[in-house]
């Protein structure tokens, strides 16, 4: 592949996802809307509706970007709650700050550079964890599966927003075209980075499929493990417990 995916080191992908981020920052919410037709704003209002987060909630956003996730979640759990931002890459999280700041959200969020693998939080913190888009981009999933376990709660949940395999054979090679053809000259024309995009390409490709998310949650002690599929699975939506 492009970037060598498939054999470089622990140390070598977290360089380049780190290098990828810190490139797409400042145009990854256009770009967001622009290879996703918009549809990222429904997967993420699903999300929500999925989540039954509540006021006065203590929520984790993981890998949480420019923050579209962690504005909604201010909103529902009010100024008894608190959400948590944390991401991995400060130029993410800098413009998510800077967004959410500009847009008057202020008073329940918290902003944390951290590593999903190592969270930096105590047991037992979160009424819920969130990661959307996130979990394919981290090298031991294993690890960060289990570091979001501790930190849950007993009676919290997680809930995994993700690119996933579809369903359905035409889709699939619809969406094989789109990701490997489309999606990399898009990222060239309109962000001058191709790189970027097709790593991104490549790394929806590599994630585990519906099925095996779900059992590497359960393999880390998540109850009642689910998941939705949306837009014929082109991203599915995983829910479990921690009991
Ligand atoms: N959640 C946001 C959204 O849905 O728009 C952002 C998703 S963005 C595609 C992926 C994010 O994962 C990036 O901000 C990246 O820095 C972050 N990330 C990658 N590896 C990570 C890790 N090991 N720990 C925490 N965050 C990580």
């Amino acid at each position: 592949t492009h970037f060598g995916y498939q054999t470089i080191d622990k140390q070598d992908k977290e360089k380049m996802v780190a290098g990828v981020f810190h490139s797409v920052a400042a145009k990854y919410d256009i770009m967001n809307d622009l290879m996703s037709f918009g549809v990222h704003r429904l997967w993420k209002r699903y999300t929500i509706d999925a989540s039954a987060v509540r006021p006065g909630n203590k929520v984790l956003d993981l890998a949480g970007g420019t923050g579209d996730l962690t504005r909604k979640f201010s909103e529902i759990v009010g100024e008894q709650g608190q959400v948590v931002l944390a991401d991995i890459n400060d130029s993410m999280i800098k413009v998510g700050r800077e967004k959410l700041h500009n847009q008057g959200y202020v008073g329940n969020i918290e902003y944390v550079q951290a590593n999903a693998e190592a969270l930096p939080f105590a047991d037992n913190t979160f009424d819920l964890v969130t990661i959307a888009f996130g979990l394919r981009n981290v090298t031991n999933k294993d690890k960060a599966l289990a570091s979001i376990f501790r930190v849950l709660k007993p009676g919290g949940r997680l809930l995994v927003l993700e690119f996933s395999k579809p369903q359905q054979d035409w889709l699939n090679k619809a969406y094989d075209f789109y990701s490997f053809n489309i999606l990399p000259t898009m990222g060239q024309v309109i962000a001058n980075d191709k790189d970027s995009y097709q790593y991104l390409s490549e790394s929806i490709r590599m994630h585990p499929d519906q099925d095996t998310l779900k059992g590497m949650m359960e393999e880390v002690g998540f109850e009642q493990v689910q998941y939705t599929n949306l837009t014929g699975g082109i991203v599915a939506l995983h829910k479990g417990f921690k009991f």
